[in-house]
């Protein structure tokens, strides 16, 4: 039977990709210490006797008993909001973290898939980002923790694949959103969807003119599932290339949920990219990959999750008889 153990797996994107692992037929050990993300994400798969959740901070060092094929390393705080919150952490878990998650691969001869980001371009002065593209990061800037722990493991991978002959292959993930997100992880999905439904005002940071290009998490479990299949050992964009300001972000979720929000403009974080769309040519010409969901789907899907969390969240609860 093919293994494959996932760092991060009880995450947003984690618990997406166990489900479609374990559709492929693969076994999967989930490897999570849950700072950011939530056993109910998983709690579907717990039942399931080739599914198996460890928990365990990957930034200390581990050994898994049984043999493993792929290692995908996902472990990291991914919202700006928490990795401002964990600067040390999120270095630990990209620097310490993907170290560990490496050497586990190459004991076990496993092939290994880092999650890299769009963040690694920083606030880009090339439009749309290709992987050429070597970045305008601020590494003493807030959000440097995040950046430069993703550059580092980037750069830790391809020293495996050069000095050890490691199967490596690095997905760099642009904004992905839908269904589980965690409703305060304070990311603009969330935060967005959440305030359009409560019908509070919508906090759009900056003027609003700062864009980014949003992919539904279907198509980007297609991508990386491709890529891990692939022979392609140098990073790979997957993204969707819809571009669009937040300020028309903020207006599109509103249309699809009849609010009445209105919009509150808050100061623009520090360093926040101003621009940011995938060139997605690669990963076409060598994965024959593309998104298929339009925004507008993938946004319903997403609002229909969080109507249905919020409601259950604000249910009381049963009585006990
Ligand atoms: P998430 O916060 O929902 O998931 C991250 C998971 O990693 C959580 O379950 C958390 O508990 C776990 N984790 C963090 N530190 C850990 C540690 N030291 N040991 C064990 N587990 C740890 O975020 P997400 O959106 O699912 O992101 C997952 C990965 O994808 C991250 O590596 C992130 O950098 C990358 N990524 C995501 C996006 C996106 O748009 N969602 C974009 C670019 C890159
Ligand atoms: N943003 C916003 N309001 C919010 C949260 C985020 O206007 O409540 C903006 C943020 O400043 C950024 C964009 O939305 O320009 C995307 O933010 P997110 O945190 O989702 O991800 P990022 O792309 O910055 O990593």
């Amino acid at each position: 039977m093919t293994t494959s153990l996932i760092t991060g797996g009880a995450g947003f994107l984690g618990s997406h990709l166990c489900e479609r692992l374990l559709s492929e037929g693969h076994r999967v050990v989930c490897v999570d210490n849950l700072i950011t993300g939530r056993l109910a994400n998983i709690e579907a798969l717990q039942v399931r006797e080739d599914f198996r959740f460890v928990e365990h901070d990957v930034s200390k060092p581990f050994l898994i008993d049984e043999p493993l094929d792929y290692v995908l390393h996902f472990a990291s705080p991914a919202s700006p909001i928490d990795y401002l919150e964990l600067p040390i952490q999120t270095l630990k878990v990209g620097s310490l973290g993907t170290h560990n998650a490496l050497g586990l691969a190459l004991a076990h001869g496993a092939r290994f898939l880092l999650a890299s980001t769009s963040e690694v371009y920083g606030d880009p002065l090339i439009h749309p980002q290709p992987e050429s593209y070597w970045g305008n990061v601020n590494p003493v800037g807030p959000r440097g923790v995040y950046d430069e722990a993703k550059r580092f493991a980037e750069a830790m991978a391809m020293a495996y694949y050069r000095v050890h002959g490691l199967e490596v292959r690095i997905v760099r993930i642009f904004n992905t959103y839908g269904p589980r997100m965690r409703l305060k992880d304070g990311r603009v999905v969330p935060a967005f969807v959440q305030q359009a439904l409560e019908g509070k005002p919508m906090t759009v940071f900056g003027d609003g003119s700062q864009t980014r290009s949003f992919c539904f998490v279907s198509d980007l479990v297609e991508g990386i599932w491709r890529l891990l299949m692939s022979t392609e050992k140098e990073p790979v964009n997957i993204g969707n290339p819809q571009e669009m300001t937040i300020l028309q972000f903020a207006e599109a979720i509103r249309d699809l949920t009849d609010s009445k929000s209105s919009i509150a403009f808050r100061p623009l974080p520090e360093d926040d990219p101003k621009i940011r769309q995938p060139d997605i040519r690669k990963a076409n010409e060598r994965l024959g990959w593309q998104p298929e969901v339009s925004l507008e789907a993938g946004l319903a899907a997403t609002v229909e999750d969080f109507r249905q969390r919020l409601a259950a969240a604000a249910e009381p609860p049963t009585p006990v008889s």
